[in-house]
């Protein structure tokens, strides 16, 4: 067990989880019920309004972030409403899935995976189809490293009174720029394993006053997601079900590390990493996968002939970095690694020389020179974070 303890995760979430957050996780059971708990949830959905950039409420499902992407289906739908789906990866596929097991009738607009979607292409089928209730989409499309036009793509489906725009950010709040309201993005959903720090667990999402009218139309079934019972308990300070005491707790300090201007300095650092990953990557023979890269997480091609997933294991085996393959047709060509969170520059620069080595031992002719170089670029471009 020591052995895993060690790795060094730099995973596209879950992340390393700070100690001060791990302590939260252990302190002793109190009632959610109790005024003491009822001030550390009151304090965490104010502090979470920052983080979405909205005045609306920000609600929290005991769930994984897939549960949220459900709740925006069913609280803002009704039967045979047709929807758009933006697919392009894995998560993509996944609120097309969700819609369909909901008996939408789904639009899919599939994107070449690696690359962000075309304007054009959505004000297209919006105009030939302008029943679409809702567009769907990921700010960042995790499985490929990609980030989407949402902010343009808001400007486009606002102009359509009768069309929600429905944002995954699960990869991106809190590691990218992300202003809910003033961007018009009508339901954003989160997951506590990604920028927040945290373990799996939780779920947050926030409807648009515009989707809260869809809400309150809407006749897709649900139960524990209905989001207008979470709002009225959590006007009062309580959740409509039992919280998770402990994970609220944890949320409470996770937020410590967005507050006022560190939101802003995190955005930063996660866009200067990925550069910098994209530029030392390039050295090594790695060069970025995505024409159009996340700042969150970055995907790296596997040189040709080398098998992808064999990297990676060699990767946690000998040098104890654990980073994530592809899936589908991207399984065994490219590498993930997230960079979400405060983690270690130094953490980074063991997965780059781990990269470099684990590539020679697997045949691949690349100089030592290469992978210094690789560092050299890599704390170059990011000496001035800390
Ligand atoms: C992690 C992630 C999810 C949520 O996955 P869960 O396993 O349900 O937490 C959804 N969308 C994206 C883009 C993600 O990266």
């Amino acid at each position: 067990m020591k052995e895993t303890d060690e790795k060094i995760l730099l995973t596209p979430g879950p992340v390393a989880v700070p100690a001060d957050i791990l302590q939260e996780l252990s302190r002793p059971m109190i009632h959610h019920r109790t005024p003491t708990f009822i001030k550390i949830f009151k304090d965490v959905l104010a502090e979470l309004k920052n983080v979405f950039g909205t005045e609306q409420a920000v609600m929290i499902h005991t769930s994984t972030g897939s549960g949220a992407m459900e709740s925006a289906v069913v609280n803002t739908l009704s039967y045979d409403d047709e929807v758009l789906c933006v697919v392009s990866g894995k998560f993509g596929e996944r609120w097309s899935e969700i819609c369909k097991t909901y008996k939408l009738k789904v639009h899919e607009l599939a994107t070449p995976w690696g690359s962000a979607v075309q304007l054009e292409q959505i004000s297209t089928i919006l105009q030939k189809h302008p029943k679409i209730k809702a567009v769907f989409c990921q700010y960042c499309e995790t499985s490929t490293a990609t980030v989407h036009p949402v902010r343009e793509i808001a400007e486009l489906v606002k102009k359509n009174a009768q069309t929600l725009f429905i944002v995954d950010a699960i990869t991106a709040i809190a590691a990218m720029p992300l202003q809910m309201d003033e961007w018009g993005l009508d339901v954003v959903v989160a997951g506590s394993q990604k920028a927040f720090m945290m373990p799996t667990g939780l779920s947050f999402i926030a409807l648009s006053e515009k989707a809260w009218s869809f809400q309150k139309k809407s006749n897709l079934p649900k139960y524990y997601f209905d989001l207008k019972n979470e709002k009225t308990a959590n006007e009062k300070g309580q959740s409509f079900f039992s919280s998770s005491v402990s994970h609220i707790r944890a949320l409470g300090s996770a937020l410590q590390y967005f507050k006022g201007a560190k939101l802003q300095a995190n955005i930063q650092r996660c866009s200067a990493i990925g550069s910098a990953l994209r530029l030392a990557g390039a050295q090594i023979e790695m060069p970025a996968y995505s024409s159009s890269p996340s700042s969150s997480v970055t995907a790296l091609l596997v040189p040709d002939g080398i098998d992808g997933e064999k990297l990676c294991n060699l990767l946690e085996d000998k040098f104890h970095v654990t980073v994530m393959g592809g899936q589908d047709q991207l399984k065994g060509k490219i590498v993930r690694l997230g960079h979400l969170g405060p983690v270690s520059l130094s953490h980074f620069e063991k997965a780059i020389e781990g990269l470099g080595k684990s590539l020679q031992l697997l045949g691949k002719d690349l100089h030592d020179e290469k992978i210094k170089k690789a560092l050299e670029i890599f704390r170059h471009e990011t000496k001035s974070l800390k």
